[in-house]
């Protein structure tokens, strides 16, 4: 047996077998308590003991460690004091801490922020990339993490960051071709340099977290799709995020989309265009914003318009598959509005709508992204309050 398939083995027997230490079950109480406080407010110890399942002395012994973390404040006495159900309400302060997040999907400029808990923009912070890769971008980064560090009205709570390519769950860059990164501890540099926890994670993962907590997400199963210089995808079910066998789910880009033997329809998209994986035809070469600037260059708008319900059919035929096996609720696109929203997403829901089951598509909800440009900000936000709170 490879060393792979031992592995995997053994992570599917150790995971329901593993023993739960004292420390982990308070850890996850921990991350209940302050998940409902994080979702639905304010309330009593009592009312928490019941949300949670935990009995009334465990919260009051975690909600004692908070208050001494002042991560939670005592409200004062609730106005209508019925009989019978006294408690003074404990609510999340959201003034308690702030959180630094950087979005390095633009290949043109590292943007960076500094969010309260509810995951507002307080400050924002930007750096050229100026052509810069390897050990250069590193460095570049933290240093536009210790402007953002400096310029937070209270404590950071961590740093989360949003990356191109593909990042396990320690943080290390695996493979980031177009910062010439490869298996680059970024999570580990940072967080020594600037003293402070560091999650780095995938920048469309991070966009899908961002949707999943601050999106109006249906909780239903989610994907996102981030389009850009590049295409990629982030992928929430029950809850969590996908990561997938070698940490790369939701990488679409790359899937071929255009080839050479196919016509489809009359082959509106012409010849498989080189792409810079090095093969030809993928996703990535008809639906990235320049290649659909290029495509609509001149064109009259019905035209372009035309030339857009292409490249949205194709994406539909790429997703029918995607959302038929995981039976999705939500298809979320993230991108410039005046290309995808109109004909292409049109095209691309009724692309999927004629490959699946009705019972898979009648109520596929396939929408522009209600965060704009700063969802990869937000969702680099929630990789700092899951890994330090436990709360998505
Ligand atoms: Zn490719």
């Amino acid at each position: 047996m490879t060393a792979v398939r031992e592995s995997q083995q053994q992570r599917r027997l150790l995971r329901p077998t593993s023993k739960v230490l004292p420390e982990h079950a308070r850890a996850h109480n921990r991350s209940m308590v302050l998940q409902h406080l994080f979702h639905f407010g304010p309330h009593s110890r009592a009312e928490l003991a019941r949300a949670t399942g935990l009995t009334r002395v465990t919260v009051s012994d975690l909600v004692g460690g908070l208050l001494a973390e002042g991560l939670v404040t005592e409200l004062g006495l609730r106005a209508e004091g019925k009989p019978g159900k006294p408690g003074t309400p404990v609510g999340l302060r959201t003034d308690a801490f702030q959180i630094v997040a950087v979005d390095l999907a633009d290949d043109e400029r590292m943007h960076g922020a500094v969010l309260d808990v509810n995951g507002e923009v307080r400050e924002r912070r930007s750096e050229a990339v100026r052509g810069r890769r390897g050990q250069e971008a590193v460095d570049a980064l933290l240093a536009l993490c210790q402007e953002l560090v400096a310029a937070a009205s209270c404590p950071v709570l961590g740093v989360g960051v949003g990356s191109p390519g593909v990042v396990d769950p320690e943080g290390t860059v695996v493979q980031a071709p177009n910062r010439d990164w490869y298996g680059v501890p970024l999570a580990a540099e940072l967080g020594t340099a600037l003293g402070l926890p560091v999650h780095v994670a995938n920048d469309a993962n991070t966009a899908a977290l961002g949707e999943f907590t601050y999106g109006g997400a249906s909780g239903g199963g989610l994907l996102v799709l981030t389009v850009g210089e590049g295409v990629g995808s982030g992928i929430v079910l029950d809850g969590a995020l996908v990561q997938g066998h070698e940490h790369a789910a939701g990488e679409l880009g790359h899937v071929t989309a255009v080839d050479e033997r196919d016509d489809i329809d009359g082959a509106p998209l012409g010849r498989p265009q080189p792409c810079a994986c090095g093969r030809s035809g993928c996703l990535e070469t008809v639906l990235s914003v320049p290649a659909m600037r290029r495509r609509v260059e001149g064109l009259a708008p019905d035209a372009a318009a035309a030339a857009l319900a292409a490249v949205g059919r194709r994406l539909g035929i790429v997703l029918a598959p995607v959302v038929s096996a995981l039976n999705l609720s939500e298809v979320v696109v993230s991108g410039p509005k005046e290309l995808l929203d109109g004909p292409l997403r049109e095209a691309a829901l009724a692309a999927i709508r004629e490959r699946t089951m009705p019972v898979i598509s009648s109520d596929l909800d396939l929408r522009m992204t209600s965060l704009g440009e700063d969802g990869a900000l937000s969702g680099a936000a929630v990789l700092v309050l899951s890994g330090q709170l436990g709360v998505t």
